[in-house]
């Protein structure tokens, strides 16, 4: 099914949305990518989940990427003995390496690397930022805190400690774990959560040893400050507003998102926006005209895709999400400034032939409005490039490797076709016409641009650019 718009959507699978019918439906809604949230998923769920993907996609046309998202040290206290204790600004609380109940005095942080790392004057954020405190004294057993806001504080609720650089890696053993059964099961890409540092990823990396593609989220103002380092090691991001707005103010979380989908641009890796896109349609079907306008915000920044969170897992409107998303889409790529606001953002191709051919395909498709630019990939590189190009021509991003057409499916703009490569240069120009008439791209009497590398199946080595004209038959007419 051919999709009317560049911008790709992510949905995330969850109790709303595990069964075949269920998960089929929001595809044909315009999922492209699905994410399991492993913070929320057993192996066998994850197992569950991938095969039923995988036969939704082989009942369809369309690759489906599919993503899992590592949890990362999501940090929490300890349990309070009743129900939680209510706090009050000027108060002074403890936290300890105690695992006994908490009271109004102290309560446990079984953390034993927070402890060690904080530092007088650092800030910690409990329960999404509505509790606030500033440590006032320090050791490896205990923190002492003064309470700067908030009212309550019950079991179990998260910390972050946005002024604290922690010595661990984003991995944790949970992580470790989820990693493999996520690879075993075949997933295309792997989320890694609360990166600090690029060594995070490449750890991620050496593990997947390119079995999926590693996506870093960025939610921590560690990582907003070594952005081009982590970008570099990165196969691509996620702006994650959730976590990012609890350790940042939260009125940073927009400009912070503009620079890094336009980083992400520049670097030609896709990037992602996430969280609370379209938070209202959990409970109801319609959304805000706020959220209308957020999601509308990272479609004209030509972000590669936009998620859906609890939207789509948890909530009570999981399709008619997708469909909203889907619409918004369409209607602002449609808009007469859509263009003019993503060409601004458009950077110079960088002196490589695969950026040349890039620059050139899209340049010759504008000018002579061609139907649209078929580009040969097997590792996906050269797709990759030609979406940093943003060309508002159609792209079809053809793979003989199935697992490259799955992984390209979150790039911006990116039709994705598997299947045979023919090896011989007039055949491979044929087969891109009858894929672009196939697929509803084009149609006899018009033309398209193709490139490849040749010889065929040499990765990264795009040096071929050719004008075709589709004729009656489907095939390049030069040939009939
Ligand atoms: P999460 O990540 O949903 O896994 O927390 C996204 C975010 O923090 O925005
Ligand atoms: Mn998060």
């Amino acid at each position: 099914m051919r999709r009317r718009r560049k911008v790709k959507i992510l949905a995330t699978l969850g109790p709303s949305s595990s069964d075949k019918a269920k998960i089929k439906a929001l595809g044909d809604a315009g999922a492209d990518v699905f994410r399991i949230n492993m913070s929320h998923t057993d192996h066998r769920t994850l197992r569950r989940l991938v095969n039923t993907i995988r036969s939704v996609e082989s009942e369809g046309l369309r690759p489906i990427g599919i993503l899992a998202d590592l949890q990362g040290p999501k940090l929490r206290i300890g349990t309070f003995a009743g129900s939680g204790i209510d706090i009050a600004p000027g108060d002074i609380l403890v936290l300890d390496s105690d695992p006994a109940p908490g009271n109004r005095q102290r309560v446990h942080l079984p953390h034993p690397e927070i402890l060690a790392a904080v530092q007088p004057g650092h800030r910690l954020l409990l329960d999404d930022g509505k509790v606030r405190l500033t440590v006032t004294e320090s050791d490896e057993n205990k923190v002492t805190a003064l309470v700067e806001a908030g009212t309550h504080l019950s079991d179990r609720k998260g910390v972050s400690v946005p002024d604290t650089t922690l010595a661990f890696s984003a991995l944790t053993g949970k992580d470790r774990s989820d990693l493999e059964a996520a690879l075993d099961a075949g997933v295309d890409w792997i989320a890694l959560s609360f990166v600090q540092r690029p060594e995070d990823l490449a750890e991620v990396k050496k593990i997947a040893r390119g079995q999926a593609a590693v996506m870093a989220k960025i939610e921590k103002p560690q990582a907003v400050e070594r952005l081009d380092a982590i970008i570099d090691q990165a196969d691509a991001l996620m702006v994650a507003r959730g976590d990012l707005g609890v350790e940042m103010p939260l009125e940073r979380v927009p400009g912070i998102q503009k620079q890094i989908t336009r980083a992400a641009r520049r670097a030609g890796k896709p990037v992602v926006v996430a969280t609370q896109m379209l938070e209202s349609m959990i409970t109801a079907p319609v959304p805000t005209r706020a959220e209308v306008s957020d999601v509308s915000t990272a479609v004209f920044e030509a972000a590669d895709a936009v998620m859906l969170s609890a939207e789509s897992a948890s909530g009570s409107f999981p399709v008619e999400a997708v469909e909203t998303m889907d619409r918004i889409a369409v209607e602002v790529e449609r808009d007469p400034n859509y263009p003019n606001i993503v060409y601004s953002q458009r950077t110079e191709p960088e002196p490589t032939t695969a950026d040349a051919i890039s620059a050139g395909a899209r340049q010759i498709a504008e000018t002579l409005n061609l139907a649209a630019i078929c580009c040969f990939t097997s590792s996906g590189a050269t797709a990759m490039r030609t979406a940093r190009e943003r060309p508002l021509t159609p792209v079809i991003s053809m793979s003989p490797v199935m697992s490259t057409a799955r992984r390209l499916s979150i790039v911006w703009g990116l039709h994705c076709v598997a299947g045979e490569e023919p090896d011989a240069l007039e055949d491979m120009i044929d087969h891109a016409c009858q894929v672009a008439t196939a697929e509803d791209i084009a149609e006899p009497g018009q033309r398209i641009i193709v490139t490849a590398g040749l010889p065929m199946g040499t990765p990264g080595a795009t040096n071929m650019l050719r004008i075709a004209f589709i004729g009656t038959g489907g095939g390049d007419s030069l040939k009939e």
